[in-house]
């Protein structure tokens, strides 16, 4: 069985080689971007400029792989969760058996829609499940079942109803970006080109725990905001609720990020999810002031959400409150995140990829 190409997350310079090895003309890749990209066609059919000839042959040999998530919850407060099913590498492999039960092979990711007066967030995932094993996030708990592709990625966001009311995307969901990077970089690029959907760079943030060769890479090839899930800025405490901290430990993680400058366009921020009894008291604030001194930054404080299994407990809004000001009052600019979506498990790491009974 020959596989076909899916157009969708190809660059220019792909879509140029492609054209190139079926022996059209060079415009045509251009063309193909607008229709993909400005246009959001899903078949190739729709790209009504392009010859019939160059039509037919790129439906034997490629396709859009856009597909409308599987299913949405809305939330009181308006934040829906889209449900993706991912296509299985070997799916048509599966699909070729008439006995076959495919459900066995269906991997699904969730992306969230969160609309804030004027500006509306899609939260994105990049991986089906995660291997950083955080011990506070459900995705963490699930282990690591597969990356995604560009499209994959991009399909979350073209393929949403809201699409033309987006103001902002960050890659906060399922997964860790810096662990797939690739796909991550094809998908910003499509997002930021002229060729593309020609978004600024500043719309979009990419999220991170820390991943030292994946942080050098992302700052030199991209332009795109940094999140640094922080979250204990003393070594054993963050080991205890973040296993990377033994590869990676925040402390260099920070150094590195103060060798860059960051008083222009480009943000980093610290993401600090916060825990009853474990990072919220006046010892931790002093110590991240310390640690985060010099380097011009943001801090956002998040609200834990308790799930069923977890052992950790949601910080008071009082110390929370507190740790902002203490923040604030020296120096490093910090606000409490809004919690939204909480009662369709759309929050914060609670993301678990799984569809509804
Ligand atoms: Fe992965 Fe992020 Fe969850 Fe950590 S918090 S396990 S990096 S998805």
């Amino acid at each position: 069985m020959i596989s076909k190409t899916n157009l969708l997350g190809m660059t220019l310079a792909q879509l140029q080689q492609l054209c190139a090895a079926e022996d059209m003309p060079k415009y045509t890749a251009k063309q193909m971007c607008d229709w993909l990209y400005a246009k959001r066609v899903d078949s190739v059919d729709a790209m009504t400029n392009l010859s019939l000839k160059a039509r037919s042959r790129l439906n034997e040999i490629a396709y859009i792989g856009r597909h409308a998530p599987v299913q949405c919850q809305v939330s009181t407060d308006g934040t829906k969760k889209y449900l993706f099913e991912i296509e299985d590498e070997d799916r048509e492999m599966h699909v070729s058996s008439p006995n076959s039960d495919n459900s066995q092979f269906k991997r699904y990711v969730e992306a969230v829609y969160i609309p804030d007066g004027d500006r509306a967030t899609l939260c994105i995932s990049c991986q089906v499940g995660c291997r950083m094993g955080c011990r506070f996030c459900v995705t963490g708990q699930q282990g690591f079942h597969g990356n995604l592709t560009a499209a994959d990625i991009l399909n979350q966001i073209f393929s949403i109803p809201e699409f033309t009311t987006l103001t902002n995307v960050v890659y906060m969901g399922m997964g860790e970006p810096m662990d797939n990077l690739d796909s991550v970089l094809g998908s910003t690029e499509v997002l930021t080109a002229d060729w593309g959907l020609g978004w600024s760079p500043k719309r979009i943030t990419v999220s991170s725990v820390g991943i030292i060769p994946g942080l050098r890479r992302f700052l030199k090839e991209s332009q795109c905001h940094l999140a640094v899930s922080l979250h204990n800025p003393f070594a054993q405490e963050r080991l205890a609720i973040m296993p990377m901290q033994k590869a990676y430990p925040i402390a260099e993680v920070v150094a590195l990020l103060k060798q860059y400058d960051w008083s222009g366009q480009r943000r980093v921020s610290f993401e600090y999810t916060m825990f009853a009894g474990l990072n919220d008291d006046l010892r931790h604030a002093t110590e991240l002031v310390s640690m985060l001194k010099g380097l011009y930054c943001r801090v956002n404080l998040i609200r834990f959400h308790a799930s069923p299994d977890t052992p950790y407990r949601t910080a008071s809004s009082q110390a929370m409150n507190q740790f902002r000001d203490y923040l604030n009052a020296h120096g490093i600019t910090c606000t409490i995140r809004a919690s939204r979506g909480e009662d369709i498990m759309a929050a914060c790491g609670l993301l678990a990829g799984q569809a509804c009974q």
